[in-house]
């Protein structure tokens, strides 16, 4: 058991079991103890990859889609260009050099970064020195908005509910003897499921993530107020169902009650619940990554990038483009969905 471990079993033997959420939270984002508190995690030497980890094309044409937007709204001044959950800043570097030449994108727009890691803060102050960070969204300035978060809400801590009848048993970590082990809790009639009650059965587990909707809602209210547009990228798809809680290790699954604060933990990104929060705001259908980045052009930009490699170089940016869209692969697990202004069209490569 690590440190955080056994704090976690001091705290549920003095009272009692904790939820899920209690428990992500905690592994993720403890300060002393959090995995990412702690650490950077990407890349090969740490424990998963991300698009914008994988070529410089995924930051470049996200980049150029929040353009558009840019454009389709009038060029507007002074305006917020923001990531929540930057990472090391990669795709916020990528998408800043893409659009370099585009006039007066860069004069008008300020970087905003929502991170509550020092660790990758200070990865992100690398990459973009000029940015701006912030530890919640609600603190970001009065201004159009244009945002992009790439697996950011699934880092975030979801509860998992079981139903029982027309009632609900949350499932929560308590101890079996010594160890960490999942149990339920006694059924109760839960208003914030109801709309649940239609599309389950009895035994059916799904996942509600507390954060998601007020995080939703303010940029849902920041865009039809301001203006400018929010680009979602994440796994997960249209309705939580069932337990998609995973842990990720050295790129290996493992058991997430295992080692407390030393795997990544997730779950998969519930978009309807997105879809929900978003008003006054309109969104966007839920696309697949892979139909949204060649909408975007990536095959042009690949094949434009592979003019200037050779031998290995070629053969790794060939596999990023495939890794990146291919259905087998990131393509179709990862959805994008947009959130814009109703005076406003939806962002490119994104259906209304
Ligand atoms: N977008 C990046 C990183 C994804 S990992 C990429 O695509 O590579 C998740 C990121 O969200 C990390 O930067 C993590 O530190 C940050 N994060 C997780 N929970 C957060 C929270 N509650 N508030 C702010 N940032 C959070």
């Amino acid at each position: 058991m690590t440190p955080l471990g056994d704090a976690l079993r001091a705290r549920i033997a003095r009272t009692g079991p904790i939820s899920i959420a209690e428990y992500m939270a905690d592994c993720l984002m403890h300060p002393i103890h959090g995995y990412y508190a702690t650490r950077d995690p990407f890349g090969r030497a740490g424990d998963f990859i991300t698009a914008p980890e994988i070529s410089q094309m995924f930051g470049e044409l996200v980049g150029l889609a929040l353009v558009q937007s840019w454009l389709d709204q009038g060029a507007p001044d002074h305006i917020t260009l923001a990531e929540l959950g930057p990472g090391r800043g990669t795709l916020m570097a990528d998408a800043l050099r893409a659009t370099q030449r585009v006039p007066g994108f860069h004069a008008a727009l300020r970087v905003h970064f929502v991170e509550t890691s020092p660790v990758l803060r200070a990865a992100q102050a690398t990459a973009v020195p000029d940015a701006q960070w912030h530890d919640r969204i609600d603190t970001l300035p009065d201004a159009p908005l244009f945002l992009i978060a790439n697996e950011f809400f699934d880092a975030l801590p979801i509860r998992q509910f079981i139903r029982d009848g027309s009632e609900w048993r949350e499932r929560v970590i308590g101890l079996d003897g010594d160890a960490l082990a999942f149990g339920q809790s006694e059924p109760a009639p839960l208003a914030f499921l109801a709309h649940r009650l239609s599309d389950t059965k009895d035994g059916d587990l799904i996942e509600v993530c507390p954060a998601l909707p007020g995080i939703i809602q303010d940029i849902g209210q920041r865009i039809s107020t301001y203006g400018g547009a929010a680009l979602i990228i994440d796994y997960g798809d249209w309705q939580s169902q069932g337990d998609t809680l995973q842990a990720l290790a050295g790129h290996a699954h493992a058991d997430p009650l295992e080692n407390p604060g030393q795997a990544d933990l997730t779950a998969h990104v519930d978009f309807a619940a997105i879809a929900r929060a978003a008003s006054p705001a309109r969104f966007t259908r839920l696309t697949t990554q892979g139909v949204f980045l060649e909408r975007l052009g990536i095959t042009q930009r690949a094949q434009a990038l592979a003019h200037n490699l050779t031998d290995e170089a070629q053969e790794i940016h060939i596999a990023a483009h495939r890794r990146l869209t291919h259905p087998s692969e990131m393509g179709d697990l990862f959805k994008v969905i947009g959130i814009y202004p109703v005076t406003a069209p939806p962002p490119p490569g994104l259906d209304p």
